[in-house]
């Protein structure tokens, strides 16, 4: 098929039937669509992609090109697009049921993922409750450390903990443990002023190994915090690497740390592995690096390889048992989605768990490689500072490195960049001045390498934009 060919009769109209052009799809787009975390205006005048198909780490869209998956479909693909293995374990689950409930009933794959998370998750973790996407499996975690607290007789026990900076989802209790003035400023009434304290970042491309041990100091003003109001507190939540924030490591052994503290002041522990968990930071979890468990772990995005909404979130016996009871006694968590335990969902979940101890053994030299080649940024006029933990990387650039001055939010400055790199054959997805990089795990190195020559290639290009632009047209830009 020539390119021609490919951009055309892509689809078929879904009212007349017949096929339809690039053209027709992006007018249908422009007219019907409404873009999720987009803003709209730009978008439309943004000359968006639309993906076709998709092959191992590439996508093509109705341009007839291949562009690599630099973004792994924001952090959910792990094993490459139409993996034999997973989309022979969708058809055999679909040959059987689609979906039902799992509200008050089981279903096989359903149990079946449960039993096979339990075995991969930090120890202790024994109940699953699944959901659809991140934000649900946030919330379920909130309701339940309440519920917690309040069915052991503590009902005081009702704010949660978070970090500054920090994302959790968009549904309005995952908004509430991540309040941000910028994003929430319509909803701030519907969001209880919560607890958010520093994060510490680990400012460097260090990619450490399991077992080391941070600076208790970083430790000191949750410890304060508990001790002062350990009795209004239920929980407190933390990314292991905080993803959408810019991709910003903790320093190692943070997560043993909180867990330390937690559990001094008689606080839950909720971590949020939705955007590290199933390779990307190089290990199953975050938690399984630093030997943590958690009393309430989230898991979403790569659970299923990337392929199906699943989420699901974690839970220690003891706070399972708290919630039984007679039906008067009011112990029950009363919260359930109704695609909760999909079993296409599931199924897929299970083979993409079947590939992982593979996967994950292959991680260390594209890891290593990543940490090699990202430090010729360090020569980069407008590169600020370069993070990476595994293969999760977030570069913050800046309008001058010499003086440090950065660009505003609004500048859009990294998606300069991204368009650079989809011009190179790259697909990206910024935030503000943060250009993310988390390539599917599976990419073999060559991939890596090709991709890697792709993404610096478009920080050079970026240089050049800026160096000829104006400062008024740059801030025509606004951020998706
Ligand atoms: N938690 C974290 C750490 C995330 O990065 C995200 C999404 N980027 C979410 C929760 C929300 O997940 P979802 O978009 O599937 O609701």
């Amino acid at each position: 098929m020539n390119e021609a060919d490919q951009r055309i009769g892509v689809a078929i109209d879904p009212t007349h039937g017949k096929a339809v052009d690039n053209e027709q799809l992006q007018a249908w787009d422009a007219q019907h669509s409404w873009h999720p975390f987009t803003p709209m205006r730009q978008y439309l005048t943004s000359d968006p992609l639309m993906i076709v198909q998709g092959q191992g780490v590439k996508l093509q869209a109705t341009d007839g090109r291949w562009y690599y998956d630099g973004c792994s479909s924001i952090w959910l693909n792990i094993h490459g697009h139409r993996h034999p293995y997973l989309d022979t374990a969708l058809q055999r689950q679909l040959a059987k049921v689609a979906h039902v409930t799992m509200l008050g009933q089981a279903n096989v794959p359903a149990t079946l993922l449960a039993k096979r998370l339990v075995d991969v998750v930090p120890p202790g973790l024994t109940r699953c409750h699944f959901s659809d996407c991140g934000a649900t499996a946030v919330e379920i975690a909130v309701k339940t450390a309440i519920q917690y607290w309040h069915n052991l007789g503590q009902p005081k026990k009702q704010q949660i903990v978070g970090f500054e900076n920090n994302y959790h989802g968009d549904t309005l209790g995952a908004m509430a443990v991540a309040r941000s003035d910028f994003f929430h400023s319509p909803f701030l009434t519907l969001l209880p002023p919560n607890h958010q304290l520093p994060y510490p970042i680990c400012p460097d491309q260090a990619d450490p190994t399991a077992g080391e041990t941070c600076d208790p100091a970083l430790g000191q003003d949750l410890e304060t915090l508990l001790q002062q109001q350990g009795e209004q507190i239920a929980a407190v939540i933390v990314e292991p690497v905080q993803g959408a924030g810019g991709i910003l490591p903790a320093p190692p052994g943070f997560l043993q740390l909180l867990r330390q503290i937690c559990s001094r002041h008689n606080v839950l522990m909720i971590v949020d592995e939705v955007a590290t968990g199933f390779g990307h930071t190089g290990d199953w979890f975050a938690c399984t690096r630093e030997a943590v468990t958690p009393d309430i772990l989230c898991l979403g995005k790569g659970l299923s390889g990337g392929y199906l909404p699943i989420a699901a979130t974690l839970t220690t016996e003891s706070i399972y048992e708290a919630f039984l009871g007679e039906i008067a006694e009011q112990k029950t968590l009363y919260h359930g989605h109704s695609f909760a335990g999909n079993p296409l969902a599931a199924a897929v979940s299970l083979a993409s768990l079947d590939l992982m101890p593979r996967l994950i053994q292959s991680l260390p030299p594209k890891i290593e490689l990543l940490h090699r080649r990202l430090a010729a940024l360090s020569d980069q006029p407008h590169v600020w500072q370069v993070r990476q933990r595994g293969l999760m990387a977030g570069v913050t650039v800046c309008r001058d490195r010499g003086t440090g001055e950065r660009f505003h939010f609004s500048q859009r400055a990294g998606y300069v960049v991204a368009q650079h790199a989809r011009e190179l054959g790259l697909i990206l997805r910024p935030i503000g001045d943060v250009v993310i990089l988390m390539p599917p795990p599976c990419i073999s190195l060559e991939d890596l390498d090709q991709l890697l020559d792709q993404f610096l290639e478009a920080f050079d290009r970026a240089a050049e934009t800026w160096a000829t632009k104006s400062q008024d047209t740059e801030t025509q830009d606004t951020d998706t």
